[in-house]
């Protein structure tokens, strides 16, 4: 029996208005396993309506915040009930190995959820001294509100992951949400709305409309209820995310891609750096937007290095990435490294009889105008480009149109600070790649995005800081 899903709008199941619907493939055997609804621009309106009721008129507006606090917590806790099932959903829709999601994606989940909690008792106003008006005396403060009807377009590489920032913190406000998830990973998100009814959310705050970008999502972008938009996914996406939203001047805020860099010193701890680097380009085959894909490697251990990373990527099982494009795409990059004249080390161009499987591939002795080392392809793929000073590799770490995150292999503290502070990038790991954690900002600059996610900040964006001001005079 086929998988079949189905939009989930204001407490209910519901199919697509034209019954449309959208296969699932299995990336492993290229077989349909499932079917979810084709949304359509008349579900995202019913759907919006829906969040839109919620938001202004049920009792959702009535909750308290500390009130929202106990149902993240209980969301928090359903979603860990159901993590291994949450994964495995996640893990199915693109080919990868539960281990990976149940080790990371769901424990994240839960932090996100259960700081989200504090966040919502902490969203607080404030007095501020004011000159009066018109020589009278004033009292002003001012109060958080939430944003409105939230639109949260989500990408599939970590589906779970990704929702519950969103999530969290637009219910930590107090918003309603109407959920986009990819083509490839509605599952997850749809089990998600389900836990928050079970958690005991009002019907209609948190909404759910599968089908593909350019219908639904772009309806959710033009719809005139819609206050935010909230979207991860690529730099293309983003930009027709950025234009589909400005009449209506939304708010937006847009988790892109990266091109991240891993700068390697000749005093790293050595083997540190090739474990960290490795799982930088191989978790998830590369599909993870702080993929740490452009490796700078000082020139005196760049030869020892390079043979260390290409036994790491041998050592790795290949596996598929989620769609054929992906590997194509994937394939195309590689062929062009080669083409440009880098070295390939491990790995290659794959040709599989069945399933979209893509080799673990490293390049050494790279430079950074290869178009291996200035496109992001979301694949299993590293670029090594040796370097001699370390203001040469900061002028290359910074040579990118993206600035997501880096990272800075060394035993030198002081460089190790001095790095993190001239690098154009969100987040700086210091010997260690990409340390995700829910009390944490997230996200980038330049092509990388707008806006951050994660910590105080994430909910704080969800708000709108309303002034009040009274006129005070003399008794
Ligand atoms: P994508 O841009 O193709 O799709 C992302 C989402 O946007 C999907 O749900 C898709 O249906 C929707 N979409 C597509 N076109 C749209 C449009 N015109 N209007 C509205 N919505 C639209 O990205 P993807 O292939 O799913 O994910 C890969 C990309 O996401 C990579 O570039 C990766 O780096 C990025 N990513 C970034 C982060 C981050 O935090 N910065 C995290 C994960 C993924």
């Amino acid at each position: 029996m086929p998988d079949s899903f189905q939009h989930f709008i204001d407490g209910q199941a519901a199919e697509a208005s034209d019954g449309g619907r959208l296969p699932l493939i299995d990336p492993v055997t290229e077989a349909e396993y499932g079917s979810a609804a084709r949304g359509t621009a008349s579900d995202v309106d019913r759907a919006v309506q829906a969040a839109h009721r919620a938001l202004k008129h049920g009792p959702w507006r009535q909750l308290s915040a500390p009130a929202r606090a106990r149902l993240l917590l209980r969301l928090a806790d359903l979603v860990e009930r159901d993590g291994d099932l949450l994964a495995d959903m996640d893990a199915r829709a693109i080919g990868r190995s539960p281990m990976e999601p149940r080790m990371m994606d769901v424990p994240n989940a839960v932090a996100n959820l259960r700081a989200a909690a504090g966040w919502a008792n902490a969203l607080e106003g404030r007095t501020v001294p004011t000159g009066g008006y018109m020589g009278t005396r004033t009292f002003a403060y001012t109060v958080r509100e939430p944003v409105g009807v939230v639109g949260a377009i989500v990408p599939w590489n970590s589906p779970l992951m990704i929702l519950t920032w969103k999530l969290a913190a637009l219910l930590a406000a107090g918003c309603t949400v109407v959920v986009k998830p990819s083509e490839e990973t509605p599952q997850s998100a749809l089990h998600v709305a389900r836990l928050c009814q079970e958690a005991g959310l009002p019907d209609g705050v948190v909404n759910v409309v599968t089908g593909v970008g350019e219908v639904v999502g772009r309806a959710l972008c033009e719809h005139p209820l819609v206050a935010k938009i909230s979207f991860t996914g690529s730099p293309e996406a983003g930009r027709e995310v950025q234009r589909s939203a400005a009449p209506l001047f939304k708010h937006v805020a847009l988790e892109l891609g990266g091109k991240s860099p891993q700068i390697v010193f000749d005093d790293a701890p050595f083997e540190d750096a090739v474990r960290g680097c490795a799982m930088g380009l191989f978790v998830n085959q590369g599909q993870v937007c702080a993929a740490g894909s452009r490796i700078l490697v000082q020139r005196g251990v760049a030869e020892r290095f390079v043979q260390a990373l290409a036994q790491a990527a041998t050592a790795v099982t290949p596996g598929p990435v989620a769609k054929r494009a992906q590997m194509e795409r994937v394939n195309r990059f590689i062929q062009s490294g080669i083409d440009e004249g880098a070295r390939l080390a491990a790995g290659g161009v794959s040709q599989p009889e069945r399933g979209w499987f893509v080799r673990p591939t490293v390049f050494a002795e790279a430079r950074n105008d290869m178009t291996i080392a200035r496109e992001e392809i979301f694949g299993p793929v590293g670029t090594v480009i040796p370097f001699d000073t370390e203001a040469e590799a900061t002028a290359l770490a910074n040579d990118s149109r993206y600035g997501l995150a880096a990272t800075v292999w060394t035993s030198d503290l002081t460089r190790a600070h001095r790095l993190a502070h001239a690098l154009e990038v969100g987040a700086v790991g210091i010997n260690c790649w990409s340390p995700l954690d829910a009390n944490l900002p997230w996200g980038g600059v330049k092509t990388s995005g707008l806006g951050r996610e994660g910590g105080f900040g994430g909910a704080l964006a969800y708000t709108e800081e309303k002034v009040v001001t009274l006129l005070m005079p003399d008794a």
